[in-house]
């Protein structure tokens, strides 16, 4: 068993391949080109900009690989901005959980930790210097007017009667929205821009909203703030943010972030660009659905294994470098598309196969009784604990007359091709010896409680029987040896690969699979596993990865949480 690393020294070197141009991203390709030409004085400076409205998920890691990952590459920084302009929905629990995250995931943003509220008073100087040059107005309109007079994409919209309005008039009325003397919604400050553009984000935009609502650092020393919009861009100029990479969804945001940089003072001009958002098959990825299935009990919380939060994926097993190989995997694009869950499942096998030690581990037991093998005996036998890796290094495990197998691995009826259990069959218990069923021993209601078999001694360390060919090999734990624990087993958290797509009156919680967790509280483990601490990784043979829940294990009870089973049953 390993425990969890978090650091990421042991990544291979960039090989010739990759570093071709054709292999490299298109952001790679612009940032070198941007190097070459000397664009940004040489800078490479990035930034994750989470909102703390929710904690981060697999989406986010995609992003936060590559804002961080390009810096790292190209010798660049690479800031941590919260971007908490909307004070309603934003609480500390999320800012901490969102640091921790990150440096969970391996990255670190040094002493580069910033909050959008940091400059309120920035932004809210931009915004005069825009009333100044007649290029912002303070509009009466209420919010079901401006959307009217938005027009649609077919229409162009009409002017506000006070779009012309002076800007000293403007200016004034602007400080007395900052001064707290008009009621929360009564008037908002807007860009001048294009009411007929095509564009709506260019149709006099909101910069500037009256809100009575108690911010988590600034407290209630404002009750104006500024839209997301009108602070983005801004706090990326004033951080001296060289490439603002975004997701897709913001690509025509960008005239109104270039214009807003082009017509106020700010200290740089950053260039942003946009990649597709990381979509997966059989989850959610929207931080609103994600509340909502906290908030609805749907699941334990937002670190419930079931969840593609990177809490739920840490509990579940997942390791920092297995997400950052899939995020290198998945690779950046400018169209969407979804990803198989599978490619997750698969990065984190190929990260445990080498660390993660075998173990035996019944989870659904039936006791065989081995009637020849003297009572009250022991045996030791050798197991190996990583055929993956040498220096791993064997163990012992005791065979005693009585032992558990999984209810799974004895058929009553087996078909010819069933290799395992049956009346008069043989199998190989693994490391031990072969065993036949000689007699099955069910219950008042005809329920096989019991085996009872025979071993050949002859067929100890691996050695073939005589005469005979025995194919299946099975897991087993002593029985007087074994530690009871609980084992809960995952499966997708929805039942169909896209459950954002509902039908009308329908929501997506419609699609939650009812069999995504079952709890198994009667499984048996061969003795090492007693100690194991919390947050360990091990694979129980031929079940798949397991983890120790780092929360609910106790001393010398741990509870198990399968990671991944060993094979992708499902697509
Ligand atoms: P959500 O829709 O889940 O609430 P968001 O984009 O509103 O996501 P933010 O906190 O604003 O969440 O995101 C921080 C950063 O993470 C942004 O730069 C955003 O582009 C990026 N991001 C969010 N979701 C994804 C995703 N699925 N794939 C890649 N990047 C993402
Ligand atoms: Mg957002």
């Amino acid at each position: 068993m390993s425990a969890d690393h978090s650091k990421h020294d042991d990544e291979p070197a960039g090989s010739p391949e990759k570093d071709a141009e054709e292999h490299r991203n298109f952001l790679e390709q612009i940032i070198e080109h941007d190097l070459a030409a000397g664009t940004h004085e040489g800078r490479v400076h990035t930034r994750f900009p989470p909102e703390p409205n929710g904690y981060l998920h697999i989406g986010h890691a995609k992003s936060i690989c590559l804002n961080f990952g390009l810096a790292e590459q190209f010798d660049g920084l690479c800031n941590l901005r919260f971007d908490d302009t909307n004070p309603t929905k934003e609480e500390l629990e999320y800012v901490e959980s969102i640091k921790a995250d990150i440096r969970w995931l391996g990255f670190d943003w040094g002493d580069r930790l910033y909050f959008t509220s940091d400059y309120f008073e920035e932004l809210y100087g931009f915004a005069r210097e825009l009333i100044e040059q007649g290029l912002a107005y303070v509009d009466d309109l209420s919010l079901e007017e401006m959307r009217e007079y938005r027009g649609s994409g077919a229409a162009p919209g009409r002017n506000s009667p006070h779009r012309d309005r002076a800007p000293e008039e403007s200016r004034e009325l602007f400080e007395r929205m900052r001064a707290g003397e008009f009621e929360d919604g009564a008037r908002v400050l807007r860009a001048k821009i294009d009411m007929a553009s095509p564009n709506m984000n260019m149709r006099d935009p909101v910069l500037y909203r009256i809100l009575r609502a108690h911010h988590h650092r600034t407290g209630d020393a404002w009750c104006i703030y500024p839209m997301y919009d009108f602070a983005h861009g801004q706090s990326d100029a004033i951080e001296g943010i060289t490439h603002s990479i975004c997701t897709l969804e913001f690509e025509n945001h960008r005239p109104l972030y270039d214009w807003f940089i082009d017509n106020i003072s700010v200290p740089s001009h950053p260039r942003q660009y946009e990649f597709a958002r990381l979509n997966l098959s059989y989850c959610v990825m929207s931080k609103r659905k994600l509340v909502e299935l906290v908030q609805g009990g749907h699941v334990s919380g937002w670190d419930d294994p079931r969840m593609i939060t990177l809490s739920g994926l840490r509990r579940r097993g997942y390791t920092p470098e297995s997400i950052r190989k899939f995020c290198e995997r998945v690779g950046v694009a400018r169209f969407y598309s979804t990803i198989e869950m599978s490619w997750l499942e698969d990065s984190i096998r190929a990260d445990l196969n080498p660390r993660a030690e075998r173990r035996m581990a019944v989870l659904r037991p039936l006791k065989v009784v081995i009637e020849n093998f003297p009572e009250g005996e022991t045996e030791e036998l050798e197991a190996i604990n990583n055929p993956e890796d040498p220096n791993a290094g064997t163990r012992k495990i005791p065979l005693t007359r009585e032992v558990w197998i999984e209810r799974d691995d004895f058929r009553e009826d087996a078909p010819r091709k069933y290799f395992r259990l049956a009346p008069g069959k043989e199998v190989r218990l693994r490391y031990a010896y072969c065993i036949t069923c000689t007699d099955v021993i069910k219950d008042a209601e005809g329920e096989v409680i019991e085996l009872r078999c025979t071993y050949d001694p002859a067929t100890g360390g691996g050695k073939k029987p005589e005469g005979r060919k025995v194919k299946g090999v099975i897991h087993w734990v002593s029985a007087a040896h074994a530690i009871g624990a609980k084992v809960r087993v995952y499966d997708h958290l929805f039942s169909v690969p896209d459950p954002n797509d509902v039908e009308e009156g329908g929501h997506f919680t419609d699609h939650l699979n009812p069999d995504s967790l079952e709890v198994l509280t009667d499984c048996r483990l061969e003795p090492s596993l007693a100690d194991t601490a919390p947050g360990c990784h091990v694979q129980f043979e031929r079940q798949g990865y397991f983890f120790t829940d780092p929360i609910d294990s106790q001393p010398g009870a741990p509870v198990f949480n399968r990671t991944v089973a060993l094979r992708s049953s499902w697509k």
